[in-house]
């Protein structure tokens, strides 16, 4: 193979051209910084934090831009651009972040548009249009056009984080552009604009679309800035009319170059198509009209399984004939990576034999109607002497599942045990469908040839083919065999009539591949319509065209060397590598969702890159390479990022490569603080452990107070603690010594421990009594440990894992004999149960009682399921908030199955994170982003449940949030478990029922701070 290295076509000489000029001298730097600031409403924030934040996208690229910029509205883009113009400096436009190329990150000023300017500024159902400011996501605007029955076409998997204005950039597609090919204006963006309203760098602002010959002639006629472009755009036209009309490839997916098809009459002179997919690099788009198309009322999802991808591939056309709403492919390998990564295990299961699938989705006006559509094609296929396996889904729930084994594509592809890692670089090339299953066969020819493994999946029914390849991108030599293998890997394609990039865009991944596509000739228009809009050559300057080198500002490259680090936690995971560790992030930007999954809480309530999953990690991969981020360990940004993650763990289960913020953050905090001393919140909260049983002494007195003022004031204001919240009152009686003074003998009977944590000791000690209730009905002995004991929760948020560790030590001693015997463990807050099953193992990996005491450690569901519990049945209605860490690293399966076994009517919410998230939501600087959290889902949901409806919660934290702001009383599982047995005995009409299980009083929910502004903020 190592031939195929020395043929690569992509040489040095294939310049380093205009984009060497682009860097700005360090003093216009301050100085344009100074500007900027005292020109926009928006935030300018030229610090080395913000910039390495945003020095990289999803690609294998990584450049520190010069600053950031958010603009609030367009006049703070137009004093941006005018700024940037008088110091020289470039400008690359930013949305989610999420492009795989490398055309998002540059050395230049970004102006990220997704914080604040992200409204659907109108929507008329019946012209089928809508108005959005660039920095909208495209499920914002889905959500609002389906209450008429409407959509946008294109839905790029990144549809609920992306922004229409990056979409519009790379002329994005997705599963349903096969709907807006056959149903609507078309598979691409492009044909979804009807006209943008975009600035230029010299500061032009102009509305494009389409141009009819007439007025083409008196726009030119009337001269000035905007005639000079429209004669050049003419120009150009009429140079390269016959060109474009050969060399562009008539297939759906042609995504690679400039649209200058779209200047041709047969597109009249649509100058707003020309723009789209020219990725930054001419003008910024201010807002952009859009065309919206009907929205089948109903779809049905038939799954056809072939021998493998390219007998899959050989059929596509004749499911085409019959018009299907969706078409995608999958291989076996993306579900055997799946598997390895226990990624939706019992949906692959659903899916027909075979070893390659099409996932055809139709739409129908009704049921019936699609269903129908489904059945032709069914039965027509078995009249086929290589029929395929098939199954038609009629349950929505299983075909949302199958739609997420197709969706994780990139989560399954990405870190695979035991695998290479893979990359982007080679991942979106198009052919026509009609040669899918001949082109995936030399593809896989291609990639054995040069040993590569990756598993093929995507857009089959437009020819678009995904994988993410296990480039060696760390060494000189293999980054010349990527380049070997991409440029031989462009002759296939163009060989097959097809497009570099069927829908990621070119970027300065593929850009030096262009003349291979098109040819130097159509290349150099290229230049030319860049020109045009772009003289100075100062936007997104070195992508797309004269572009830099696809092995140039590699993120990581063969110069890629963090140094080493002593790390306090094991990452088993990750080889024990905390680089590794940070290095996970691959950039799909999921965290950026703001109204689904827990993932990520604070950046939710802040729109704030750095506030998100992606952004900690990516300022943590900084920390190592130095160069930007120079403080290391000491670093004020860093902490200050990682001091607004809730650790909550949603990251470690919602993202698609399992990034654990919280043990990074634990991690970092404890660099950061040695030999330093923490906030007073923090000594206040991080020893509650310790706290609690000073206040033992004396419970009443401490209570009286905590509880009254002006002491409780002080006494906030001394720990930190935000003047709002009300401080949670001792219990007068721990649970321990309640349970010591308790007469119940069951000898004879098989023993448990129940883990008396210091929530359910010290403060709210019902839950834990209502757990032994349970366990001794379901036939056990409860035991507690044989001294008082902690798991460290609070000290792993600040990071002080010495003591943390300390205390594990005395668990592990105190429970040793329990652990030798296997005894099982149940513990009631989901925090504590996650640090072991979590926390511990991390700490100790190579700890063999560690590892025993994790497993035997479970939350009273978990244990309850295994003994195969039944409770008596409990007719009532119930709201059920899942606790993060008890979603993330438990999971809700043992749960659910308890609640459905109990007969509760129950809704689980996808109520995200409470808020309160232990010590965060009481801190005084971080009240304001709790409550807001909490109000996203959580707290409306509970305030408009009726008193009867039983809200549930396993932990203190969230019962505390509920508690304190909406009056209501969360409860338990252990309480609604005993509640069961009670009512089974003496069946009860009671519609307070949650007054009658916890004796705990009910507070009068308190006056929220700063409410109308916190909760009006709605977002479209
Ligand atoms: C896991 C994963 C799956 C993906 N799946 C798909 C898919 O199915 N289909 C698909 O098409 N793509 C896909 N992509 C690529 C990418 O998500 C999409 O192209 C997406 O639409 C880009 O949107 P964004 O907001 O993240 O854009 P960004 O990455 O922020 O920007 C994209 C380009 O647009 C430019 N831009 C942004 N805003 C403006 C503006 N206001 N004016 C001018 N230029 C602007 C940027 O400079 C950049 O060149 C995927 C990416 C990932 C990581
Ligand atoms: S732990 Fe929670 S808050 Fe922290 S980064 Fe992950 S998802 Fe965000």
């Amino acid at each position: 193979m190592n031939n195929a290295t020395q043929h690569s076509q992509v040489n040095d000489k294939q310049r380093t051209a205009p984009h060497a000029e682009i860097a700005v001298r360090p003093a216009n730097v301050s100085a344009l910084a100074a500007e900027l600031s005292a020109a926009i409403e928006g935030e300018v924030r030229f610090d080395d934090g913000s910039r390495a934040v945003y020095a990289t996208d999803a690609s294998n690229y990584r450049q520190a831009p010069i600053g950031v910029v958010l603009p609030k509205n367009v006049d703070d883009v137009v004093k941006t651009v005018a700024l940037c113009r008088k110091h020289g400096a470039p400008i690359t436009a930013r949305g989610g972040g999420t492009s795989l190329a490398g055309q998002c990150c540059n050395i230049a000023v970004v102006i990220d548009f997704s914080k604040y300017m992200h409204h659907v500024l109108e929507l008329d159902p019946y012209r089928r249009r809508a108005k959005v400011q660039p920095g909208a996501n495209l499920d914002t605007l889905r959500r609002q056009a389906e209450q008429y029955h409407l959509t946008f076409g294109p839905d790029p998997a990144t549809h609920d984080h992306n922004t229409l204005g990056g979409m519009i950039g790379n002329n994005s597609c997705g599963v349903h552009s096969v709907m807006a090919q056959f149903y609507g204006p078309g598979p691409l963006t492009v044909d979804s604009i009807e006209s943008l309203e975009i600035l230029t760098y010299d500061g032009l602002r102009l509305t494009v679309g389409v141009t009819s010959e007439e007025e083409l002639s008196r726009i030119i006629n009337e001269g000035g800035q905007r005639g000079e472009i429209y004669a050049g755009l003419k120009a150009l036209r009429d140079c390269y009319a016959d060109q474009i009309r050969t060399k562009y490839p008539d297939i759906p997916r042609r995504v690679s170059g400039y649209n200058l098809d779209r200047l041709l009459p047969e597109h009249n002179f649509n100058v707003a198509g020309a723009l789209v997919g020219s990725e930054g690099t001419c003008v910024i788009v201010l807002s952009a009209t859009l065309k919206l198309m009907p929205n089948p009322a109903v779809r049905s999802l038939l799954v056809l399984g072939y021998p493998d991808a390219y007998h899959a591939g050989d059929h596509i056309m004749e499911v085409l004939e019959h018009k299907p709403v969706g078409l995608e492919g999958i291989d076996q390998a993306l579900i055997g990576y799946m598997k390895k990564k226990h990624m939706h295990p019992e949906d692959v299961e659903m899916l027909p034999d075979g070893g390659g699938w099409l996932l055809v989705e139709f739409g129908g006006d009704n049921k019936e109607d699609a269903d129908n559509k489904a059945q032709k094609l069914m039965d027509e296929l078995k009249k086929k002497d290589d029929a395929p396996s098939m199954k038609l889904f009629d349950d929505k729930e299983q075909e949302h599942h199958i739609w997420l084994v197709r969706e994780s594509g990139l989560g399954a592809t990405a870190n695979v045990p035991g695998m290479s890692p893979t990359h982007p670089g080679w991942e979106d090339a198009a052919v026509p469908p009609e040669k899918v299953g001949p082109y995936l066969r030399d593809f896989r020819k291609l990639l054995n040839e040069f040993g590569y493994q990756c598993a093929l999946y995507g857009h089959f029914g437009q020819g678009c083919i995904h994988c993410r390849i296990d480039f060696d991108l760390l060494t000189a030599d293999g980054v010349k065999k990527y380049l070997a293998f991409i440029d031989k890997a462009a002759d296939l394609v163009i060989s097959y009539g097809g497009s570099l990039s069927g829908e990621h865009g070119d970027g300065q991944a593929r850009s030096m591949l262009l003349p291979k596509m098109y040819g130097e000739e159509l290349v150099g228009a290229f230049r030319e319509f860049k020109k045009i809009w772009d003289p100075g050559w100062k936007m997104n300057p070195g992508k797309v065209i004269d572009s830099y080198r696809p092995d140039e500002n590699l993120r990581m490259g063969p110069h890629y060397n963090p140094p080493p680090v002593k790390a306090r936690f094991g990452y088993p995971d990750d080889d024990g590598s905390f680089a590794k560790a940070t290095a996970r992030c691959v950039g799909v930007g999921m965290c950026r969702r703001v109204d689904s999954g827990v993932m990520c809480p604070s950046y939710m309530a802040t729109r704030e890159e750095a506030y998100s999953t992606r952004g900690r990690a990516r300022l943590l991969f900084e920390m190592l390479q130095g160069d930007i981020v120079a403080d290391g360990w000491r670093d004020r940004r860093i902490h200050d990022a990682l001091d607004w993650c809730l650790a909550c763990k949603g990251c470690k289960h919602d993202c698609p490569v399992n990034v654990d913020m919280a043990t990074y953050k634990a991690e970092f905090m404890s660099h950061y603080y040695r030999y330093r001393l923490r906030s007073r919140h923090e000594y206040a909260m991080g020893l509650i452990y310790w706290w609690s049983r000073a206040a033992l002494k004396l419970p009443l007195l401490t209570n009286f107070f905590t509880q009254h003022e002006p002491f409780a004031f002080i006494i906030k204001k001394i720990g930190g603690i935000a003047s709002e919240r009300r401080l949670p009152p001792f219990t007068k009686q721990t649970f321990r010594d309640w349970f010591q003074q308790r007469q119940s003998n069951r000898p004879n009977k098989p023993r448990v421990i129940l883990w008396p944590d210091t929530f359910s000791n010290h403060f709210l000690p019902e839950p834990a009594k209502a757990a032994v209730e349970v366990l001794e009905a379901a036939g056990y002995q409860v035991e507690l440990p044989p001294r008082p004991l902690c798991c460290g929760r609070p000290l792993y948020d600040i990071g002080m894992l010495d003591l943390a560790k300390k205390l594990w030590r005395q668990t592990l001693t105190a429970l040793q004999s329990e652990i030798t015997a296997g005894t099982p463990i149940v513990g009631l807050e989901p925090s504590c149960v996650a640090a072991f099953r979590d926390e511990l193992i991390n700490l100790f990996p190579n700890d063999y009682n560690a590892r025993r005491l994790s497993q035997q450690t479970m939350l009273l569901s978990s244990f309850l399921r295994k003994i195969d519990y039944r409770p008596p049945k409990l007719r009532r209605q119930a709201l059920v908030h899942a606790h993060c860490n008890h979603r993330a690293i438990m999971g809700m399966k043992a749960e659910e199955a308890l609640l459905n076994r109990l007969g509760l009517d129950y809704e689980l919410m996808d109520s995200g994170c409470c808020g309160m998230a232990g010590a965060f939501g009481f801190s005084e600087k971080k009240y304001d982003i709790s409550i807001k959290i909490g109000e996203r889902v959580l707290l409306p949901a509970v305030r408009n449940a009726a008193q009867s409806t039983l809200v549930i919660t396993n932990g203190f934290s969230c019962r505390e949030q509920i508690s304190q702001t909406t009056g209501r009383r969360a409860l338990h599982l252990a309480e609604v478990l005993a509640l069961a047995l009670r009512e089974g005995k003496q069946p009860s009409s009671d519609d307070d029922p949650e007054f009658n299980v916890c004796s705990r009083p009910r507070h009068p929910a308190f006056s929220l701070k700063g409410s109308g502004e916190i909760f009006n903020e709605k977002d479209n």
